[in-house]
């Protein structure tokens, strides 16, 4: 957007405001401008599409020519609407732009309306967005980032998260190893390993923690969900094709340097016997790039920041509570995608739908329409109930540490310390942990260990994990980090 444009934007109260150009976004401004109001979109990356439709830089590669992406065809025709409404005024995008305060309106009568603080990211570009812009309604659409475990070795230089491999895939076609296993839970590590082999590297194998035994439970809701099984065949045909074992019941339980020293040489595996007790015998594969990914957690400093309640969800991570029509439970904000209960992209579309048609206050123009999503939402919702019942956090997963395995990885905080800290010091929760042994202090603000050391707080314990033990993680003034220059700016 131009010069102009950003005085005109911090001048303008819109309607309704969307954060996150992801699925859940794209679905939510595309749906608000077609019932005519006046939309923002703000989002931090520099073009539309967020995790699943991330690609290559768009000033260098034209995105209707790109092949292998999936459900790419309504990804174009979601981006050629919300650019239509940009080009009729309807919508203001603003790209490469962090929000990271929310003020609400100010109470007994005066401004109605959000106020969204922002702040340029991403590449220095001519246009530098407002530095606030007003909207009446909020949809927040923050997405999730991945859950990571600790496994001894995983400081190692080669040890990445799969989302971050795939990410490097998709948005700059850039190989992050030649020699890889992907490990961890979930159906998100077929797509990893089924790009990976499309890029020419060798995958020995994909370790997937849990058996497939749990989705027989579950076949009245999978056979309700067809996309997901032709989904699911696809990547078994690629692997077939790319000759990858597919290992169940198979955890990685150490990753151990190369002849240098200097970054990953080999990992061990093992597998996970009755009862989730990881067996003695031990498998090694040379490689170098490991791809952990144990499923998702959604990104919520935004949905603190606003006050809107949040719960535990089944697959142990914390997520914004909202009504049937995304609706949270602050009057004036809606929330969709990830942030709402991991389940993937086209759920978070279809959320994204519905919560923009109802903010902009078109439900009764559009009935048949939000029937139909909700029918959606519900059976995308069942099917992401049943993907986290089958693919649960193996319970037992503490087993494969040793005294010195880092947990926080920014601090280099090792378990015995945090072991120390729960049984002599009486840490019982991961806030405690993290006054006591600087867990979670460091870059990543408890991103990356955040889970792993609730759990462990819990577990000393002997209790489950709560909403309580996660609220304090994502918690976080300011939602984005902002250079001090900009504050003093403000
Ligand atoms: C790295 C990664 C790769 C993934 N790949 C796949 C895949 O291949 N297949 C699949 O099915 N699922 C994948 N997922 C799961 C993915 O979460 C969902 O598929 C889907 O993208 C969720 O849509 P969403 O709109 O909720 O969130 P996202 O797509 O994550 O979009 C959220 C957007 O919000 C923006 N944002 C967040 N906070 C702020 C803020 N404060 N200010 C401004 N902008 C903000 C983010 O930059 C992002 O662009 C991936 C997830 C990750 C983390």
């Amino acid at each position: 957007m131009s010069g102009q444009h950003s005085s005109a934007a911090e001048q303008t109260v819109f309607d309704v405001a969307v954060v996150g150009a992801g699925p859940a976004g794209l679905g939510a401004a595309a749906a608000a401008a077609r019932a005519g109001v006046r939309v923002v979109l703000i989002d931090a990356g520099h073009q539309l599409g967020g995790q699943y439709w991330r690609h290559p830089d768009e000033s260098t590669t034209d995105p209707t020519r790109l092949a292998g992406y999936r459900d790419w065809g309504e990804f174009l025709a979601l981006r050629e609407r919300i650019l239509r409404h940009c080009q009729t005024g309807a919508a203001v995008h603003l790209a490469s732009t962090h929000v990271w305060f929310v003020e609400p309106p100010a109470a007994g009568g005066g401004r109605q309306s959000w106020t969204l603080h922002l702040m340029p990211g991403g590449p220095p570009s001519r246009e530098t967005p407002p530095r606030t812009v007003c909207a009446e309604r909020l949809i927040l659409c923050p997405g999730a980032y991945d859950r990571q475990l600790p496994i001894p070795g995983w400081d190692l230089p080669g040890v990445m998260a799969a989302g971050g491999v795939q990410a490097l895939l998709k948005g700059h076609h850039t190989l992050s190893g030649r020699r890889a296993v992907v490990a961890g839970t979930g159906p998100f590590l077929l797509p990893v390993a089924q790009q990976l082999a499309r890029h020419g590297v060798d995958v020995l194998a994909v370790c997937e923690a849990n058996g497939l035994a749990r989705w027989m439970r579950h076949m009245p809701v999978v056979a309700r969900t067809p996309a997901k099984v032709s989904e699911a065949a696809t990547y078994a045909r690629s692997l077939a094709r790319a000759r990858i074992p597919y290992r169940t019941a198979t955890v990685l339980t150490r990753v151990d340097p190369d002849a240098s020293g200097t970054q990953v040489g080999a990992v061990e595996l093992a597998r996970v016997g009755p009862g989730g007790l990881v067996e003695k015998a031990r498998q090694r594969l040379e490689v170098d790039l490991v791809a952990l990914g144990w499923g998702f957690t959604p990104s919520l400093e935004l949905i603190n920041a606003v006050g809107a309640q949040t719960r535990i969800d089944a697959d142990q991570s914390l997520v914004a509570v909202v009504d049937d029509d995304q609706q949270s439970t602050v009057p004036g904000v809606f929330i969709a995608g990830e942030a709402t209960g991991v389940g993937g992209a086209m759920l978070a579309l279809a959320g994204g739908e519905l919560a923009g048609i109802v903010a902009a206050e078109a439900g009764h123009l559009e009935r048949a329409r939000v029937r139909a999503l909700r029918r959606e939402i519900g059976r995308l919702r069942a099917f992401a109930a049943a993907m986290h019942d089958a693919h649960p956090v193996p319970a037992r997963w503490p087993q494969w540490l040793t005294a010195e395995t880092l947990v926080c990885r920014c601090e280099e905080v090792a378990y015995a310390t945090l072991g120390n800290a729960i049984t002599e010091l009486g840490a019982n929760d991961a806030r405690t942990l993290k006054l006591l042994t600087r867990c979670a202090m460091g870059w990543c603000q408890g991103h990356v260990c955040g889970y792993a050391s609730a759990s462990l707080a819990a577990g000393g314990q002997g209790r489950a994990l709560t909403a309580d033990d996660l609220r304090p993680l994502a918690k976080q003034f300011p939602c984005a980090p902002v250079p001090l220059a900009h504050l003093a700016g403000e």
